[in-house]
């Protein structure tokens, strides 16, 4: 696994962000800290903030990245790293909802860094994408839009992918989100059935449903980009074919619709039994979903599904999905022809369901 947050020691007191550079010629911002020694402990930066060195890392390894350096707490954050497009910003951990397989659980706690995940997407690589995600982000909406406005408009070329569960769009929020600058925004939301009973239930929120179609409402008026994300569970995965109905008639105007394999951690790490849909033995409601979106037009994906676990006509839509700094291959996988296709899975899976579940290509 590609480590995130490093141990590391600064002169600064109070949190800030830098851009490492190893070779001085490209330091062109007062926020580049620059290296100035480097020995088999680590790599030590100088910059704005003073000295911070960073432990056990070689400095070329982390050229370009911007790092969220906590004094406090004596780590830094690779926030965005230059050589990956998987980057995402987790800028809250509070949520409204409790999903039965959430795979990052909420706390009641908020520490606001938006301004500091500002100056970070603005040192950020021409053309990337950055993931933001919680957490709910919508409960700090205003926060939320004023960095999305700001960052769009001095970086055009930006992206954002931003996943929310949609609880808290109001028609009020219509005409700023038809500025251009959230037209590079796409907002990944969950919708687990086509029965509101069942989605309730799943997220474990009364009423979430319901909501959910008054934000879709808002976002369709505000010509907002739209992927539909579903992850897959027991409770669930016989509503695929009726939610793909769903997705063709009342939701036409998402861009995509994700179908997504559960990730056993968070609070599905414990409830692994009761949640897992084993697809391998049971893909029949899995294909009748995709047969109809795709016949209905609809681009539809299925993200942390082994291929060899995908019937044959069906891989070409499981792309190679997991992050890189979280993905692994089992031993199993060692012979397979296809590895650079797959997902593989994520590092905290456990080898001994992988390797008896897949057959290699
Ligand atoms: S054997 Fe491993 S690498 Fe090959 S398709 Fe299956 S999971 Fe992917």
């Amino acid at each position: 696994m590609i480590p995130l947050s490093l141990p590391a020691v600064s002169e600064a007191t109070m949190p800030y962000v830098a851009r490492l550079r190893v070779d001085p010629a490209t330091a062109i911002d007062e926020a580049d800290a620059v290296l100035v020694v480097e020995d088999e402990e680590g790599a030590s930066f100088s910059g704005l903030h003073g000295l911070l060195t960073l432990e056990g890392v070689c400095a070329d390894a982390l050229e370009g990245d911007v790092m969220l350096v906590q004094p406090d707490t004596g780590r830094a954050d690779r926030l965005l790293r230059h050589g990956s497009s998987h980057n995402t910003l987790l800028v809250t951990e509070r949520c409204d909802q409790l999903c039965v397989m959430c795979s990052q659980p909420p706390r009641k706690t908020h520490v606001d860094r938006f301004a500091l995940f500002e100056q970070a997407c603005l040192l950020a690589r021409p053309n990337i994408v950055i993931g933001i995600t919680g957490g709910e982000p919508t409960l700090y909406k205003d926060d939320l839009f004023g960095l999305i406005e700001r960052v769009g408009t001095v970086r055009p070329d930006i992206e954002f992918h931003i996943l929310t569960n949609a609880q808290h769009f109001e028609a009020s929020d219509v005409d700023r989100l038809r500025q251009d600058v959230f037209r590079r925004v796409s907002w990944g939301i969950p919708l687990y059935s086509h029965e509101p009973a069942r989605h309730d239930e799943i997220v474990g929120k009364t009423g979430a449903f319901d909501r959910l179609q008054r934000s879709f409402h808002v976002l369709l008026l505000a010509g907002a980009r739209i992927e539909l994300r579903t992850v897959l569970i027991q409770d669930n995965i016989d509503d695929l074919p009726r939610l793909a109905r769903l997705v063709a008639s009342r939701l036409r105007f998402i861009e995509s619709w994700s179908i997504m394999q559960l990730e056993k951690t968070g609070f599905a790490r414990n409830r692994w039994a009761g949640l897992f849909a084993d697809h391998k033995v049971g893909f029949e409601p899995v294909a009748a979903a995709l047969d109809y979106a795709l016949l209905h037009g609809k681009a539809v994906h299925l993200f942390n599904f082994p291929r060899c676990t995908v019937p044959a006509q069906y891989r070409a839509l499981a792309p190679a999905s997991i992050s890189d700094w979280k993905r692994k291959f089992a031993p199993a996988c060692a012979t397979c022809r296809e590895q650079d296709q797959c997902c593989g899975f994520f590092e905290w899976h456990p080898d001994e369901h992988a390797n008896a579940w897949i057959s290699p290509l």
